[in-house]
């Protein structure tokens, strides 16, 4: 062992390489003012050099003659020691290399260490007489025209960016060269923030003074701040419209007079220029906003500006939430319940989840929003973990729409080559506003991407007795599986509860839809939006400012319309197929509908007119529905959180799911095998080990694919377990891909 006399001259490096380990180097004296944990540096590895972070310092090393750093990469990141420390429990909590932690935290751009910070020219005059006695000593000298023409440019405006003065003047660098000899020229090179706001300066708006409701959480928040707990939470439980984005603004308020930012995270679908101008009239230029459109130069700068202490307020998609803001005393979750807010690709994060753990680390106050809050933060709260402030009513009084539930059977099975997507019901009413010139939105459910089986006379829908989910059907095999207790059995030919010859899975497209909108509705103008048809933004902004200028009379859309639009002349909206999201082999499905319902119940009247909401289903009985219908949220919340109890689901379980796919089913099958023996010994009593499964959708792009799940309420032991499984043993092996979602929202 090595030891060091000057402390702490050795940094552990993490090398982008996804190794999940540190490896050690020397810092050389002459970087140790600058570079410290959460540095950026290049490291010789190898024969190669590589880039890295320094995760930790220490005195000595395990290993000899240890290589010395090379230095900071060219842009001179570095990490708040906060998020290293955040990133270190990401990579522990998620099952992640540390490099993958790393990773999320930084944007590419930053990361790349390639993008340097905007730099501008600016040329100012040297001395105003000397160029004044330039100007009459060459006044005839036809060669010195350029220049002169220079120097009167800058005698006017004392200073002009490089770019301006050359084309101002008309001038060339080198005559701008010659007078910077001469020292009648500065140049001078600063600072630009490359497109902060390029559309310009907003008016400001004046906090407005709080409703009762909003009186009353920001008490509540007040206390917070001011709270020493560790963890401090605040569920706001608000219905759309109720002057929750107002709390924010006067939270955000309090917290920027204390001397300390915020972060606001909203759904990347609701980032839209409205909410920013919202931001903008209230705290300007101190906002920093980070959306996917930006380049990388923007983001780069925008991350940069924000380090440097400029922008003390970040609102942004997901990954904002790694802002590197100094102090952040306030931590805002918008639309907490949306699944967007989970990561797909690893590290599969969950942004509100990790806004409370980056809370806890800073020691700032954090506030979920939501008008249907997740079963896991009502649960949160039912425990006294988090705190509530609820607002029910709504600050502009406009009027609940009326919802009607229809029952879809009673339109009997299709004739042969017709559909009966459309009851009687909801064909009226969207004659009834073809009539008087008002909109209507059908809505298509379409988070089918597992197969169901599901007859479409009854409505009789195969689901596992065992587990209280919807099996998955396989068409290959003829087979309906469960894929959670792993119950097979033959798929049926006919409905076992009516006997119909016709049972299918379901499956219905947008595209079907519009079809049979279109041969319905003749004289209607149809339009259609849904994550196929939209490849870009723009066409996504085209269909919508068509409806919006009121060239269309019927928008067909998936979940993407169901979100945070505003139409006023919208007056009905058609929910055409509830059932096909309650048909999830999830045990989440009744929360996805229950929020959807009430999404698409905001799209209609939102003007001056009173709007109608009509939901199709086959099973007009089920209480999630029923409850949507009245928009009772307390009591779904209470029925929904008794079937998770009593089945062992989250919140009152962990879940991991452990996938593995490969291009030949018998390895992935035998890897999936082998980890689960492996696993077993570490799983106690009180956790379940399953698997494994087929995957709900058995094979994407030829590779087959295979679940395990492990679901307790103590997961400690096991997970670290399987942490070192997955990220050590069995990453040897390229030819079957493993990895783990922890805290998985969908099983797919
Ligand atoms: P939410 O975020 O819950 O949908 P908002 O904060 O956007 O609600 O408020 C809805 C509307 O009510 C907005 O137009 C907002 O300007 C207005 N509003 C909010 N709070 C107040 C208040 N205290 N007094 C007057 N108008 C308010
Ligand atoms: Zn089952």
């Amino acid at each position: 062992m090595s030891t060091n006399p000057e402390n702490l001259t050795v940094a552990r490096v993490a090398i982008d390489l996804a190794l999940d380990r540190t490896f050690d180097y020397l810092l050389p004296p002459e970087w140790r003012d600058e570079l410290g944990i959460g540095s950026q540096v290049q490291v010789p590895f190898g024969n190669s050099r590589r880039h890295g972070f320094i995760l930790d310092l220490s005195a000595e090393s395990a290993r000899p003659a240890l290589k010395p750093i090379l230095g900071p990469v060219p842009n001179r990141i570095r990490l708040p020691e906060k998020l290293i420390e955040l990133g270190r429990w990401i990579a522990d909590y998620y099952l992640c290399t540390q490099e993958q932690a790393i990773r999320a935290l930084l944007p590419g751009a930053v990361r790349s260490g390639r993008i340097r910070p905007g730099m501008e020219r600016f040329c100012r005059l040297g001395e105003r007489e000397a160029a004044e006695r330039y100007l009459l000593e060459h006044a005839d000298d036809a060669r010195a025209a350029g220049r002169l023409r220079v120097l009167k440019q800058l005698l006017v405006a004392a200073e002009l960016p490089y770019e301006t003065l050359l084309a101002e003047a008309n001038a060339t660098p080198a005559m701008l060269a010659t007078l910077e000899k001469h020292g009648l020229l500065i140049q001078e090179k600063r600072r630009r923030d490359r497109a902060l706001f390029p559309e310009g300066a907003v008016l400001r708006s004046e906090p407005l003074p709080p409703t009762p409701e909003q009186a009353a959480a920001l008490a509540i928040f007040d206390e917070l701040l001011e709270s020493s707990d560790p963890s401090r939470v605040l569920l706001l439980h608000g219905v759309t419209n109720s002057g929750k984005t107002e709390v924010y603004l006067q939270a955000i308020a309090r917290t920027l007079e204390r001397g300390q930012g915020a972060i606001m995270l909203v759904p990347e679908i609701a980032l839209t220029p409205q909410t920013v101008r919202r931001f903008r009239a209230r705290f300007g230029d101190e906002l920093s906003v980070l959306h996917s459109q930006l380049t990388d130069a923007e983001r780069f700068d925008q991350w940069d500006r924000i380090r440097r202490g400029e922008s003390r307020i970040v609102i942004g998609a997901r990954s904002a939430l790694f802002a590197p803001l100094a102090r952040p005393g306030l931590i805002i979750v918008d639309e907490e319940h949306e699944s967007t807010y989970k990561q797909t690709e690893a590290p599969r994060y969950h942004a509100r989840d990790v806004a409370v753990m980056r809370g806890r680390l800073e020691g700032a106050v954090v506030i979920l929003g939501s008008a249907t809050p997740a079963a896991e933060t009502s649960y949160n709260v039912e425990c006294g973990k988090y705190r509530l402030a609820e607002m029910r009513s709504k600050v502009e009084n406009r009027l609940d729409p009326v919802i009607r539930v229809v029952d879809q059977r009673l339109a009997g099975p299709p004739e042969p080559g017709k559909s009966n997507y459309f009851s009687r019901i909801l064909i009226e009413a969207v004659h009834d506003r073809l009539r008087r010139g008002e909109q209507s939105i059908l809505f298509l459910n379409r988070r089918g991407y597992a197969r169901v089986m599901l007859c479409d006379h009854c409505g009789f829908e195969a689901r596992c007795p065992d587990c209280a989910v919807t099996y998955t059907y396989s068409r290959q095999r003829q087979t309906l599986a469960c894929h959670l207790c792993g119950n097979v059995i033959a798929a049926p030919v006919v409905c076992p509860q009516c006997g119909a010859p016709d049972i299918r899975y379901a499956g219905v497209g947008t595209e079907k839809i519009e079809a049979a909108a279109m041969a319905l509705f003749r004289e209607a103008r149809v339009g259609r939006m849904d994550s196929d048809t939209m490849r870009h933004p723009a066409d996504y902004e085209r269909v919508l400012d068509q409806f919006r200028r009121g060239e269309l009379d019927i928008l067909i859309g998936t979940q993407m319309i169901a979100k945070g639009l505003h139409f006023p002349n919208v007056t009905l909206v058609g929910l055409v197929n509830a059932d096909l999201g309650l048909a999830m082999p999830d045990f989440r499905a009744p929360e996805r509908v229950f929020q959807l319902i009430t999404q698409v119940a905001g799209r209609a009247g939102r003007g001056d007119l009173r709007g109608e909401v009509i939901i199709q289903t086959r099973n007009p009985d089920n209480e999630t529905i029923q409850f949507a219908a009245r928009q009772d949220f307390a009591g779904f919340r209470q029925f929904d959180l008794e079937i998770r109890k009593l089945l062992n689901y989250p919140p009152y379980s962990h879940l991991i799911a452990v996938h593995f796919r490969g291009p030949e089913e018998a390895a992935v099958l035998a890897r999936a095998s082998r980890l689960v023996e492996e696993l077993r010994p570490y799983c106690h009593e009180g956790i379940q080990l399953t698997g494994p499964e087929p995957a709900p959708i058995e094979r994407i792009k030829g590779k087959f694919r295979y679940l395990v799940l492990l679901r307790g309420s103590a997961l400690r032991q096991a997970r670290r377990r399987l942490r070192e499984l997955l990220l050590h043993d069995h990453r040897t092996d390229s030819d079957v891909e493993v990895y783990a979602d922890v805290d998985a929202l969908a099983l797919l």
